[in-house]
């Protein structure tokens, strides 16, 4: 039961990952507006007086009713969210490392006025960073493999669930980005 369920609000945005218990809840309350994909869970009740047992089925996307923000999305940044929008692989290497050997490297090191955002951080392995250091790329004579980007809020929910169903992966990857690079 570790698949989660994609909540939706009723413009279609994602706006969380449920799992299997708030789901069903939300189902019982008769907040799904509507749903979409395959049955991720089915839940079996009790037996009511004619004998039948009483089940519910939880699809893996859901949309409710609610309160639409349309105020420009940019997810916060920690390493396991840059580590996954970098694929574990360190910028300057290319090599695939575990998330354990990786680090975030200021593109531009704070210490000369880089800030910690998105397209200012990326992937790197220990030695590369080291061997960076305190300097630009440039200086450093080391190229970054891709341009960093900020997620966008499809490619935020792909990258905070390590278990994405087939249909789910569908309905986010028709909004990422062209700067992303999942599943190419
Ligand atoms: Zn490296």
């Amino acid at each position: 039961m570790n698949a989660k369920v994609l909540r939706l609000n009723k413009a279609g945005t994602p706006v969380a990952w449920l799992n299997w218990q708030e789901t069903a809840t939300l189902i019982v309350k008769d907040l799904v507006i509507w749903s979409m994909g395959d049955t991720v869970f089915k839940i079996h009740g009790g037996v009511n007086k004619q004998g039948i047992r009483s089940s519910l089925e939880l699809p893996s996307i859901i949309a409710c009713d609610g309160k639409i923000e349309d105020k420009t999305f940019v997810p916060s940044l920690t390493n396991s969210l840059l580590f996954a929008r970098d694929q574990q692989v360190c910028m300057y290497c290319g090599q695939n490392f575990k998330v354990s050997e990786l680090s975030r490297d200021h593109v531009i090191p704070t210490s000369r006025g880089g800030v910690d955002s998105w397209t200012n951080c990326v992937t790197a392995c220990r030695r590369c960073n080291n061997r960076k250091a305190n300097k630009t790329p440039d200086e450093a004579n080391m190229e970054l493999l891709a341009v960093p980007f900020v997620p966008n809020r499809h490619e935020y929910f792909f990258l905070s669930n390590h278990n994405v169903l087939a249909d789910q992966m569908d309905f986010l990857k028709t909004r990422f980005s062209r700067n992303s690079t999942f599943f190419h």
